[in-house]
């Protein structure tokens, strides 16, 4: 079918999306003027910023495509302080970011939910209680999210990487610390819990089709998340999926690929949240504007101390590792006008979905902002 029929449609199957996927040359334009028309149409033109915390690169897992698995012994591990954390905190609110990003390598353990636990109720504090707190800090217990929910968290980020079983166990070691299922559940619980539940997968893994993708997306519209955030992989050469580079599609297929995934998302889910990737920049260096002008309308800042970007890698070419927060501001904002967007400075920006979705099931003992 041709793409300007397939995009007339209001329903999609997984042909549809296979079709839309793989779009080229002006087919991929009118996808994008498509995606473009509908994010306007459904969450305006506004792109709000989170400030990224990436407060420590010690991990518990070893996921085998990224940087700073348990098993890599060449990177050097980092905790940031609590004073470093708000102080970072601190300049997202002073800056007018509306929300910060705790995201950190995965550790479960009682020390580990009272410190973020403290953390959330800190930044609440020094923000007169307006900044809004992401989490992305793995697989916890029913119990610790619910504890970061009433320490003052919102939203939680955990991509499900692939939803496609086998693709999972291939990029995954085969333990019970690497388990579909479990990392379901915890989004499940997540989504129970009244969070805005947000998932996402990496693009162009090894042994990854186009297929895979498409029920990605079919799984993201079943799961009715409230938010995305999805971006290429990039593969590292301190990890195990390296020796698998051979079979990858080439970089720049994988950042079109990356950009074709979230216009289609913005087609099929057309009032979430959808980030743009920083792995979209280490591509190409207006990767995020380009994401932004396909549907995405969030963008997460680094604003981690200088020093220590270095060493949360979890791929190559990180973008603006050694550049100052401060630096990133005002060179956003540039950004932004030539994406066309208009940034929601001091707003929460949750996802028009979530709102929908909780004034149809309102969840228990859940405060509204
Ligand atoms: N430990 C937490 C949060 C930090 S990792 C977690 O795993 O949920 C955040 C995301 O980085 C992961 O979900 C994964 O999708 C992404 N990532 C890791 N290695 C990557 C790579 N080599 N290329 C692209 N994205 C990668
Ligand atoms: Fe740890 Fe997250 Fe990296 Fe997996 S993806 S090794 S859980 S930081």
């Amino acid at each position: 079918m041709e793409i300007r029929e397939t995009l007339k449609k209001v329903q999609f199957d997984r042909q549809d999306l296979v079709n839309m996927l793989s779009a080229t040359g002006e087919d991929r334009n009118l996808l994008y003027e498509h995606a473009a028309k509908i994010r306007q149409e459904h969450v305006g033109s506004k792109v709000y910023f989170r400030g990224l915390i990436e407060f420590s690169n010690i991990c518990s897992k070893n996921c085998y495509y990224c940087g700073i698995r348990k098993g890599n012994r060449s990177v050097a591990r980092y905790n940031l302080d609590d004073a470093e954390i708000l102080e970072a905190a601190r300049f997202s609110y002073e800056n007018n970011y509306g929300s910060v990003v705790i995201q950190g390598g995965e550790i479960a353990s009682p020390a580990f939910t009272t410190r973020i636990e403290r953390l959330c109720r800190e930044i609440k504090k020094l923000s007169d209680n307006s900044l809004g707190i992401t989490l992305s800090l793995g697989e916890q217990s029913r119990e610790t999210y619910a504890r970061w929910m009433n320490a003052g968290a919102h939203r939680y980020l955990l991509r499900i990487e692939s939803s496609n079983r086998e693709l999972f166990r291939k990029i995954h070691p085969e333990d019970e610390h690497h388990d579909f299922d479990t990392r379901y559940e915890c989004l499940r619980t997540l989504q129970e819990l009244g969070y805005q539940a947000g998932t996402g997968v990496m693009i162009g893994l090894p042994y990854q089709s186009i297929d895979h993708l498409a029920g990605d997306l079919l799984f993201m519209q079943d799961f009715d998340v409230d938010m995305v955030g999805m971006g290429p992989y990039i593969e590292h050469p301190d990890t195990p999926l390296y020796a698998h580079r051979d079979i990858l599609l080439p970089i720049r297929e994988r950042f079109d690929l990356a950009l074709n995934m979230i216009a289609v998302l913005r087609i099929l889910m057309k009032d979430i949240n959808i980030a743009a990737a920083t792995a979209l920049q280490a591509i190409d260096p207006m990767g995020r504007e380009k994401a932004v002008r396909t549907g995405a309308n969030i963008i997460m800042p680094n604003v981690t101390p200088g020093l220590f970007r270095n060493d949360y890698a979890l791929y190559e070419n990180k973008p603006c590792a050694d550049e100052d927060p401060d630096q990133c501001t005002g060179c956003l904002d540039a950004r932004m006008q030539l994406a066309d967007a208009e940034i929601g400075y001091g707003e929460w920006g949750d996802s028009v979905h979530y709102t929908k979705r909780r004034e149809r099931i309102p969840s228990p003992g859940k405060k509204q902002q």
